[in-house]
Order: structure tokens, then C-alpha cells, then sequence
């Protein structure tokens, strides 16, 4: 087994990291010490180094099992960035390029394998010819047909242990459900694997979920706030992942649509352009982001809302895998309930699937931190709540809400619980529309007693009176809305009801927020290296994320590394890393130092020449200053760098001949003639600072012609 001092050295020489994240010390060296290991963790959590760090210090071949070809070239990739040799077995290669790669194997050259499950066959003459130190097999899930993502090419994959029983196994998946992992152990085949399973919890995405009113001009300022960041938005149809990338596009954004229905090249050049920056916003259905690794997603929203918390969470995941302060945002429509439920109830498990809606909906009407809800639904408890979701930052206000319960059940009483949501709220706020004129719903006594209460926050009072249970919806009958049992407490017992305020949802932000444009505001430096990783991702074929991740840039951003020594203390940066981009990042950090500096004097610009404007005016010095909000004595250095700087500037208005006189022959004899204070003293303080410094100006220029 290796010492823990190996294992940190590799850490930070081939992975530049300090230290582990949770769980990830542990299992690596679990697999080191040669147990079989099943790691859950959540997207973006850390699962790649707890087998890549010990393939290193293993001595033979580490084989990982990828469902993804697309995924292994960018993995490959992005170990090759960090100076380990690795490679992926693929049906695209010719025979003499596999015959290459599997002299290497038997030459240990490589310490990584990538293979597809359906390749696994091929080598198997080779594998039996190498030293195997490592099975690990990626997105394990997909062997259970518990998980949601079976692959039957997987299930072929419980014989390697009883072929190389004494090679260790590891497992790993984002997967969380019970069922599904105790399935995989079962048919890995390794029933005393060790299990780690890490908390769910990603704090670095903040959670918000509003009204979908006017969600085009919700998302425009939503980006406006996202300048320049890569996000992900989610559609429920094609049609309209299409229509909202050419809104965006028209808008003047850099927007493309993803959707199973693009012919395959068009799909693969839109997702190779979102992993290397070139076009920021991608607009989706869910057939996006199974196998993008990008860590620099900065925002996810969900147009649409999503049809099970599953999916909401793996999709929302992909923002922030480099951990810093990513947004999430959920638009939530009782339509797309509607819309869903329709789906649901034509597919073959529907109870299920309508169950699961529900738990959406419960999600989005909350009146609790959401992340705690989320999580519990992994079936983790959280204490206390997150502080980085919209109702831990602003919390509902209730009011006591017994005259609009009352206005609103007795309107479902008379109308005989025979319409849906929306008449409803047409009826209260006294509408002429044709639903409720064909009704006669003018002539009830409800009609038009709810006008001064807008048309949304009516939907807001009647969707949270469903869900306390004094309303029901009937989806098998139009979706009418039906009166409960508990509803005639409040028509005939004068129940007291509890209703929370409708927000202004686009007006409220979440900390991470403001945390994260504190720090983008920083000058440009981050911009500057961003670019400069754009161009060597480019010069060597890589998605800019595998140069550097955001997160070191941001790091690089705040400490201004100007040697190597601090550069490789920098997290993410490691050996090879160092000496391939250290030069280069060093190098940029040092130019915008001195820009920086050579850039002061432009903000003085601007104050000299206010001052110059207003001394054009005719103004004096004290009125300069009084307007200028500056003492005498700064406007009398403006002026004095005015003059040196040629402009026309009169300084004998303000000093006399006699004093320019005094100043030249004090001059000749002070010891320090080119400081103000010995003048100051010679004259005993009888000259000004200013006249001093006036004269002295006066005297340089007219002594270099
Ligand atoms: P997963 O496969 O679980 O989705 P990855 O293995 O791709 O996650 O890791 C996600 C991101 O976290 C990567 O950018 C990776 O470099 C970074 N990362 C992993 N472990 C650490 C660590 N110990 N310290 C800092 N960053 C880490
Ligand atoms: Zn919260």
C-alpha cells in the first residue's frame, strides 16, 4: 500500500490539488490496499481521480469501463494535460493504430485504458498478457435495469472479477437509489465491496424557482446578470429549444438548439462548440449533457418544468462542477403540470410517473429551503437550512389570507366546482370573457369580488390553497378545481387561513450572486486569462476546461503568481501543467500588472482635464475647487501638470515675477532643489506649497526648450 505522502505528492505533481475532497482519500486508498470498491457520488462530486490516482501508483494497467465514447476522448485528453499516459480503445481505429497502442500496453507505456463495453471482447487476449491492477467501471448504473439508464452491453461485465479475482474493482455512479446499488454490487459481482456514498448536497448551485410569466424577458436579464458565461436551458420540445436559440440569437446572444432530432454531425458540432466556449448558451431538451464534462457551466435553467426530481438534479448538476458559485433557475407553470401529466398518463407505468410529477410540483411550491427538500428526497437529511436557495434569501411572508380563501371556495361553490383554475380567477376578478359569460357567471355573487387582487397572485392564493388542502384539482375531469373536505371550515366554521404573499420573484437574487460578481469585477485579468486558455485549447485541440478550470483561473486571478514557485501553488496547476502553460498564464499575469499600472495616470486624465475645462471657464482656483469638491492645493498641481504637459495654461496668474525670482536663486544653493519642503523652510513659510510647486513648474519647462 502506498503512503499517504505518495498519495499526496500525486495529488498535487498530477492533479495540482492540495487536498482531497470528501470521501476521495479514503476510497483511493481502499483500492489501493486491494478491496472492490462502490463509490456514489453526485455529479461533478470528484470520481475520476479515485481511480485515476491509483492507476499512477498501481504498477500495471488500470482499465476503465466507459459507456461513452465521446466522454473517454475528453477524459484521455484531459490526463494527457496532466503529463499521465493514457488512451481509449475505439471502433474508429484502424488495425495497425490498435496494434500501436497494444505494443504500448504490453510495454507499459500506458497507465489508463478507456474502453467501450462492447469493446472489452477485443482485447481480451491482451488483457490476459498484461498486468491488470484496476477494473474501474464509470456510470456502473448502467448495468442495473433498476437504473434509468440500463445498457444491456453492461451486463457482460460481472465475469471479469471471476476471471481476474485478484484485481480490484471499482464501481462509480452518480446514481443514488437504494435498489439500484445493491444491484450493482450483485452483478459486478462483488458483494464485499466497500461502499462510499457521499452527501448530495451541492452548495455551490444556488436554487430558484419562479412563475413562468414573461420567461423570455425573465431569461434576458437573467443572462444580462451572466455576462460572457457558458449556461444550459432546457426545453420540453424541440420546436422550442429552436425557437428560443433564435430569439436569443436576434437579441444579439451567442445561442445554439440541441435535440435528438439535428442529424448527428450538426449535434456533435453545436456540443463541440459549447465544451470549447465558442457559443455560451445552449438551448435543449434533455437529449443534452449525458457525456459533457465541461466544469465551466456557470448556469442552468429549466424553461420547462422537469418531469421527475431525478433528472432536475442530474440536469441542474451540470452548472459548477468546478465547484464555484453556479445558478439554477426553474420555471414552474401549472400548465406544463397539465402538460406532463397528459405525457405521464399515456405511457405504461403512469402511476408512477404521475407520483413523481407530484414530487415536482411539491419541489416547486415550497415554502421550505428547497435543498433541503431535494436532498430528502436522496434520502438525505439536512439540519440546517441552505441559505443559497430563493426561500432561505427571502423567505415567504404569510398574511392572514381568511377573506381570500373565503372569496375563492364560495366561488367554487356556486359555479358547482365546475371550471377550471383560470375561469375561476376570471369570475372573482369580474371578466367579460367568453368562458364565463357563456357560464352566466356574471350573475353569481362571487363574480368581480376579487378585481383588486391582480391575476397572478390570484393564481399564486389559489395554487397554495390546493396545496394546504382547501381546493383539489380533478384531473380526470378538465382539471376542475373541486372544494375539500376541509374547505367548509373555512365556508361555515370561520377557520382562520394562513397565506403566503406572492414575490416578485425576478426582482429577488440568491447570494451566490452577488458573491460571484464581486469577484468577476476585478479589471479583466480573469477575461484576459480566459482568452489566453481559449488559444492554447485551440493550439492543441482540447476543450479550453482540460487547460485549466475556471476555478483555477479564479485562483490565478486573485493571487497574481509572477514565479513558478507560486504558480505551481496555485490549485489545479501540477507538474506538467507548470511547465507546459506556466510560462505563458505567468507572463499575462505580469503584462496586466504593469497595464495596470501604466493605466493610472488615464483615470487622472479625466480629472485634469475637468479641472482644465473649468479654468478655461475662467473660474479660479478656489471655484474649481468648490465645484470640483478638491482642495486649492490639488487644483494648483493640476494646473501645474496641465502646464508641463504643454496645455495652455496661464501660471503667472498666479505667481509673480518676484517670487519666480526668490525660487530660481533658492534653487542654486539648496541641497535638495528638487523637493518642496527646504524651499518651504528657506523662506521660513512665508511661500505657499502651491506658489513653490507653481514655480518650480515654471522653471523646468522654461529651462528645457
Ligand atoms: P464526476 O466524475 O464525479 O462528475 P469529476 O471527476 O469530473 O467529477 O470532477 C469534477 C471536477 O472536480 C473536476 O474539474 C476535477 O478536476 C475537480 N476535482 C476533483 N477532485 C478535486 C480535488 N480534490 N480538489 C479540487 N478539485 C477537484
Ligand atoms: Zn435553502
Amino acid at each position: 500500500m502506498a503512503a499517504g505522502n505518495e498519495v499526496y505528492k500525486a495529488l498535487k505533481d498530477y492533479f495540482g490539488f492540495d487536498s482531497f475532497r470528501s470521501h476521495q482519500e479514503a476510497i483511493i486508498n481502499s483500492v489501493l490496499s486491494g478491496n472492490d470498491n462502490l463509490v456514489i457520488m453526485p455529479t461533478g462530486g470528484g470520481k475520476s481521480i479515485c481511480y485515476q490516482l491509483p492507476a499512477i501508483l498501481l504498477p500495471g494497467l488500470t482499465l476503465v469501463i466507459s459507456p461513452l465514447i465521446a466522454l473517454m476522448k475528453d477524459q484521455v485528453d484531459g490526463l494527457h494535460a496532466n503529463g499521465i499516459s493514457a488512451a481509449f480503445l475505439n471502433s474508429t481505429q484502424s488495425a495497425s493504430e490498435q496494434d500501436e497502442l497494444f505494443k504500448k500496453i504490453r510495454d507499459k507505456k500506458i497507465k489508463l485504458l478507456y474502453v467501450a463495453p462492447e469493446s472489452l471482447g477485443n482485447i481480451d487476449p491482451l488483457l490476459s498478457m498484461t498486468e491488470l491492477s484496476l477494473i474501474a467501471v464509470d456510470e456502473a448504473h448502467c448495468i442495473s435495469s433498476w437504473g434509468h439508464d440500463f445498457r444491456p452491453s453492461y451486463t457482460q461485465l460481472g465475469y471479469l472479477k471471476n476471471r481476474y479475482p485478484g484485481t480490484p474493482v471499482i464501481g462509480l455512479t452518480a446514481t443514488a437509489d437504494k435498489a439500484t446499488r445493491e444491484d450493482i454490487v450483485q452483478q459486478l459481482n462483488i458483494p464485499n465491496a466497500q461502499r462510499y456514498i457521499s452527501s448530495f448536497n451541492r452548495q455551490n448551485l444556488s436554487l430558484e424557482v419562479r412563475p413562468a410569466n414573461e420567461r423570455f424577458k425573465q431569461i434576458l436579464t437573467f443572462i444580462d446578470d451572466h455576462p460572457d458565461e457558458c449556461g444550459i436551458i432546457y426545453c420540453l420540445s424541440r420546436k422550442s429549444t429552436e425557437n428560443l436559440a433564435a430569439k436569443l440569437n436576434d437579441a444579439g446572444l451567442s445561442a445554439a438548439c440541441y435535440h435528438a432530432g439535428l442529424d448527428p454531425l450538426q449535434r456533435a458540432k453545436v456540443q463541440d462548440n459549447f465544451v470549447n466556449d465558442k457559443i455560451k448558451i445552449i438551448c435543449a431538451t434533455i437529449a443534452f449533457g449525458m457525456g459533457i464534462d465541461k466544469s465551466n457551466v456557470r448556469w442552468v435553467i429549466h424553461y420547462n418544468l422537469p418531469k421527475n426530481i431525478e433528472s432536475y438534479y442530474q440536469e441542474i448538476g451540470r452548472a459548477g462542477r468546478d465547484g464555484l458559485p453556479s445558478d439554477t433557475l426553474l420555471f414552474h407553470s401549472y400548465g406544463d403540470v397539465l402538460q406532463l401529466r397528459k405525457f405521464a398518463e399515456n405511457t405504461g407505468n403512469s402511476e408512477v410517473q404521475l407520483a413523481k410529477i407530484d414530487r415536482v410540483k411539491q419541489y416547486t411550491d415550497a415554502l421550505t429551503c428547497r435543498r433541503k427538500i431535494l436532498l430528502g428526497y436522496f434520502g438525505e437529511y439536512m439540519e440546517e437550512n441552505c441559505g443559497n436557495c430563493d426561500i432561505c434569501t427571502n423567505p415567504p411572508k404569510f398574511t392572514d389570507g381568511t377573506i381570500i380563501a373565503q372569496k375563492a371556495l364560495s366561488c367554487v361553490a356556486r359555479i358547482a366546482q365546475k371550471e377550471p383554475i383560470g375561469t375561476i380567477i376570471d369570475i372573482l376578478r369580474g371578466s367579460h370573457n367568453q368562458a364565463v359569460m357563456e357560464g352566466g357567471y356574471d350573475n353569481i355573487k362571487t363574480y368581480g369580488v376579487g378585481k383588486d387582487i391582480s391575476w397572478s397572485d390570484w393564481q399564486h392564493y389559489l395554487i397554495e390553497l390546493i396545496n394546504i388542502g382547501y381546493l383539489e384539482i380533478a384531473f380526470h375531469e378538465k382539471n376542475h378545481i373541486k372544494l375539500t373536505d376541509r374547505s367548509n371550515q373555512v365556508l361555515f366554521n370561520g377557520e382562520k387561513v394562513a397565506l403566503s404573499l406572492p414575490q416578485e420573484k425576478s426582482k429577488q437574487s440568491v447570494p451566490a450572486k452577488a458573491a460571484k460578481s464581486s469577484v468577476s469585477k476585478s479589471g479583466g485579468l480573469f477575461e484576459k486569462l480566459k482568452a489566453l486558455r481559449l488559444q492554447i485549447s485551440q493550439e492543441e485541440d482540447i476543450p479550453a476546461y482540460l487547460v485549466f478550470s475556471d476555478a483555477t483561473l479564479r485562483e490565478i486571478e486573485q493571487v497574481r503568481p509572477q514565479t513558478d514557485e507560486e504558480f505551481m501553488q496555485i490549485n489545479g496547476v501540477g507538474k506538467r501543467k507548470l511547465d507546459a502553460y506556466g510560462y505563458a498564464f505567468i507572463k499575462e499575469v505580469i503584462s496586466f500588472q504593469k497595464e495596470k499600472k501604466a493605466g493610472k495616470p488615464k483615470k487622472k486624465d479625466a480629472t485634469y482635464q475637468k479641472t482644465f475645462d473649468l479654468y478655461k471657464q475662467g473660474m479660479t482656483v478656489e471655484e474649481i475647487a468648490k465645484e470640483r469638491q478638491l482642495n486649492s492645493t490639488t487644483i494648483f498641481s493640476h494646473l501645474a501638470k496641465l502646464y508641463s504637459d504643454g496645455k495652455d495654461v496661464d501660471l503667472f496668474r498666479f505667481v509673480d515675477k518676484r517670487d519666480l525670482d526668490s525660487v530660481r536663486e533658492a534653487r542654486e544653493t539648496l541641497k535638495e532643489p528638487d523637493k518642496l519642503k527646504p524651499y518651504y523652510d528657506h523662506f521660513n513659510g512665508s511661500m505657499d506649497y502651491w506658489t513653490i510647486r507653481l514655480c518650480l513648474t515654471l522653471l523646468e519647462t522654461t529651462a528645457t526648450p
